[in-house]
């Protein structure tokens, strides 16, 4: 099928006053980042709607593109006649002409009048539109309600769109209009995707990954690169901190609290991450947390965690279903490179029995009788290196580029 443009329609963003602008303003910039892609493609706003003219790019990469938009809800791919009658009805023959129909096909003109002046009604325009197709077209079958195929026809001005198909886009939220977190990115199946819900409710995200060289290796740092890369082809570009954890992790160790040791790392990381956050002006930490689904995701720790810090954490999937999870995770093309075998530096030094049920009070005791802790803390925060991915970003790069963390190989 041959269309001149696409229309995209934005639902939640249909905000009243100021943010109206401000999130129109963030789709806008997100689509003009998107069509660079496609040169010959152009934004055009009109009453409220956005549009854009192919001007001969091709039609199914670009939706595929634009699909991905956070705030925007539906696509659809339009014909654009001009607003006289013949042309109108030549238009819309050609449309259908187009279709491959085998059967029946049950069908009704829904033509709307938005230019006034034009001296047919709506009412009208679906009989003088729809009658001759029916007629040209004998699997056309009128059915006003439910049909498989409505022709939309749009009358203004400057021009009439007919268009038939509304193909559904990501919704959400705009891109950063919602303020800046900080996820706590695992090379698991979880976090990636609680990345990209909260980057669809429109929070800018930065990535925080944490590493114990060398217990964990060099190809668990880039897998967890690879999952930025794929978040950064929702965003734009990403950046990702690299936390050295190995000295936190094990002051830890050796000191018989094994059961704890989860519950002690994840506070550290939390407070790692609130340091991070505040140096880059994040409000909240996201993390992958499911509710009940390992030791540390129980509802008492996540209790004692939390208290960790004081920014909000959000946790997307907490009431998902680990198939729901993978199956967004599949779709928004994260799975391949979880699944890939990793060492996380959690998984490292599971004990036998991770504590379901830690005591806060017990926890603050460990955690005061390792002198050292706030110190390593704040080391960790210092030694943090930080990377700016795009989705053209070449894992290696940094390497190239001067070294980060020389201790990686
Ligand atoms: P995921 O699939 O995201 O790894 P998970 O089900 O394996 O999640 P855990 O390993 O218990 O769960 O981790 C819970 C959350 O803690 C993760 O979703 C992530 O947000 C954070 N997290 C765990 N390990 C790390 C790490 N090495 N670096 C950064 N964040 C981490
Ligand atoms: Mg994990």
């Amino acid at each position: 099928m041959k269309y001149d443009m696409l229309l995209l329609r934005y639902g939640e963003i249909t905000l009243k006053g100021k943010n109206r602008g401000r999130f129109e303003n963030a789709v806008i910039s997100h689509i003009r980042s998107v069509l660079k892609d496609f040169p010959k493609a152009k934004i055009r706003k009109e009453y409220g709607r956005l549009y854009v003219e192919l001007n001969g790019e091709e039609v199914e990469p670009l939706i595929a593109s634009l699909q991905k938009i956070f705030g925007l809800t539906s696509i659809s791919p339009v014909v654009v006649s001009s607003t006289e009658l013949d042309s109108i009805l030549e238009a819309s023959s050609a449309f259908i002409g187009q279709m491959d129909m085998e059967e029946e096909v049950t069908f009704k003109v829904h033509a709307r009048r938005v230019w006034k002046a034009f001296p047919h009604s709506s009412h009208e325009m679906n009989h003088l539109v729809g009658a001759p197709l029916l007629k040209k077209y004998p699997l056309l079958k009128v059915s006003m309600k439910d049909p498989e195929l409505t022709l939309n026809v749009e009358i203004r001005e400057q021009g009439t769109y007919i268009f038939c198909q509304t193909i559904p886009a990501v919704g959400g939220f705009p891109r950063g209009s919602n303020g800046k977190a900080m996820l706590l990115l695992s090379g698991g199946i979880d976090s990636p995707v609680a990345g990209w819900s909260s980057m669809r409710r429109g929070l800018e995200v930065e990535c925080v990954h944490f590493y114990s060289y060398p217990f964990t290796s060099r190809l668990a740092k880039e897998k967890v690169i690879e999952l930025a890369k794929v978040l950064s082809g929702y965003a734009g570009e990403i950046k990702i901190h690299l936390v050295p954890f190995t000295e936190v992790q094990t002051s830890f160790t050796g000191i018989g609290q094994d059961n704890l040791i989860i519950t002690l790392m994840r506070r550290s990381m939390l407070r790692i991450a609130e340091l991070l956050a505040k140096r880059e002006g994040a409000l909240a930490i996201v993390t992958g947390d499911s509710l009940g689904q390992v030791a540390s995701q129980t509802l008492p720790s996540m209790n004692v965690i939390g208290r960790a810090t004081e920014l909000p954490l959000l946790r997307p999937l907490i009431m998902m279903d680990k198939n729901e999870i993978i199956r967004i995770s599949k779709e928004i093309g994260t799975y391949e490179t979880s699944i890939l075998p990793y060492e996380d530096c959690c998984t490292l030094f599971v004990p036998k029995s991770p504590t379901t049920n830690p005591n806060l009070r017990v926890v603050e005791n460990v955690e005061a009788s390792i002198e050292k802790l706030p110190e390593l803390i704040q080391d960790a925060f210092e030694r943090t290196e930080t990377l700016v991915l795009t989705k053209d970003y070449v894992i290696g790069e940094e390497e190239e580029a001067g070294g980060v963390n020389e201790d990686w190989f």
